[in-house]
């Protein structure tokens, strides 16, 4: 299995792209400290949103307990789902019984965690997804590269090759406008043809079994009005605990996100349309035993905004798909080595820990400090690799005697002037892959400050 290094070596082999996604990404980051600089209570907003979220997973099975029952007051169909596995069998039951054929789905990070998509079309179910950069992956037969823009990584012209391939779009033209309508015509016979609409949740309010989806295109609204059954798939962590709670994360949720003050289509789901039908699958899929960790709990206060993924130095360079997982960026190098770490234990590693993560988060998550968590305990659990191993305990030892330390610079300074390229550059030197080693100065600090302490 290719890890982190490895696919994100290859993303970076094509620099234009590299360069590209970067600006495209950090874009995100600069629009949202735009908006941050007109809200004077952004602190204050992130503060209570963090408290209520501490609030919610201290308390976790009583307001999921207090949200389904007033959701089933409702006359919603609440069902509860322990993996990915039971969640999609559920799924497909519930179409079953209907004989549904086609389904329209608007975004739903859960469904890709789950790999809804590719179960029910093995069970002969053709299922769209409506969000225009789900549907462009879709068509590419790609996951998500990123939360919020999952198309990010694909250029204009590619998309238009690609709608000339299964729209039949004129040719060379690439225009936005064009490509966008053209994709509308063909979602909109979708929704009209569609027998059911999935759709993930954004929150959950346990006063009173509502549910609340954030959308910018508007499809979950056309895929829950149009077909008459309509199922909503969530994580347990996505409660809040009163309806003025949702207040405060609305105003946090598309400026951290995009910079936006707030997203086109904020709707508001309580009961099943007249002569309808209303689901709503709760996921576990290891949450609760991510809330066991007391390190890493505070993790699933995430609301997916993606600030994390548009600050960080690596995700903007590698690209969404070096983390090989549903959720990418520093939140999902915290989340997926929960669910297992023998295949995610690189992600951790996947971060300057510049700490840039944790100062956007509007949840106040302290994400650099569990990913450096999460290095530590990856160690002591053996995940090192052996090489990587007994290079940090040689290290060690010389950071850890100053004299030894003073003799090693001296001679790796000599080194680098001396030694034959080869001996210097191959694979053992990582860091020298991509960066030319520096030349190092005449007098190295500890002589200087040894010498200009003297003159003090
Ligand atoms: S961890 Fe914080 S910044 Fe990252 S996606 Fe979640 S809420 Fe947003």
């Amino acid at each position: 299995m290719k890890r982190h290094p490895q696919i994100a070596a290859e993303f970076i082999r094509d620099e234009q792209r590299t360069d590209w996604h970067n600006k495209a990404v950090y874009n995100f980051r600069l629009k949202r400290d735009a908006m941050v600089k007109t809200k004077p209570e952004w602190e204050e907003l992130r503060q209570l949103a963090s408290d209520i979220k501490d609030n919610v997973l201290a308390n976790l099975d009583t307001y999921l307990e207090q949200f389904e029952a007033a959701a089933i007051a409702n006359g919603v169909k609440v069902h509860w789902a322990e993996d990915a596995l039971e969640h999609n069998n559920m799924v497909h039951q519930i179409l079953q019984q209907h004989n549904i054929k086609l389904v329209v789905k608007s975004k739903s990070m859960l469904t890709e965690e789950c790999a809804l998509n590719e179960y029910l079309e093995e069970k002969g179910i053709e299922i769209i997804d409506t969000d225009l950069g789900e549907r462009i992956i879709q068509m590419r037969q790609e996951p998500p590269s990123h939360i919020v823009a999952p198309a990010i990584h694909i250029k204009r012209e590619e998309v238009g090759d690609l709608f000339r391939e299964k729209l039949n779009t004129e040719t060379d033209n690439n225009d936005p406008t064009y490509l966008t309508r053209a994709a509308r015509k063909h979602l909109r016979e979708k929704f009209l043809n569609a027998q059911a609409g999935i759709t993930g949740v954004n929150f959950a309010v346990a006063e009173n079994g509502g549910i609340v989806i954030v959308t910018n295109e508007g499809n979950a609204d056309m895929g829950v009005n149009i077909p008459p059954l309509q199922i909503h798939c969530m994580g347990i962590e996505k409660i809040i605990p009163r309806w003025k709670d949702l207040s405060i994360f609305t105003r946090l949720l598309a400026p951290s996100a995009s910079g936006q003050p707030i997203s086109i289509y904020t709707s508001h789901y309580f009961k099943p349309k007249p002569g309808g039908e209303m689901h709503i699958v709760l996921v576990d899929n290891g949450r609760s035993a991510h809330l066991g960790r007391a390190d890493y709990r505070s993790s699933l206060k995430c609301i997916r905004c993606s600030a994390c993924f548009n600050t960080c130095p690596v995700y903007r360079r590698s690209g969404g798909y070096s983390y090989h997982t549903s959720i990418a960026g520093p939140i999902g190098s915290i989340l997926m080595p929960n669910r297992s770490l023998s295949e995610n234990a690189d992600l951790p590693f996947a971060s300057s820990l510049c700490g840039s993560c944790s100062d956007v988060c509007p949840v106040k998550i302290n994400i650099h400090e569990q990913l450096y968590k999460w290095r530590q305990e990856i160690h002591e659990k053996g995940f090192t690799p052996g090489f990587k191993k007994r290079i940090l305990k040689s290290a060690g030892k010389v950071l850890a005697d100053p004299k030894k330390l003073n003799r090693m610079g001296k001679w790796a300074g000599k080194a680098i002037k001396v030694l034959p390229r080869f001996l210097l550059y191959n694979s053992l030197n990582a860091w020298g892959k991509n960066r030319e080693l520096p030349i190092p100065p005449k007098q190295t600090f500890s002589e200087w400050y040894q010498q200009n302490r003297k003159h003090e």
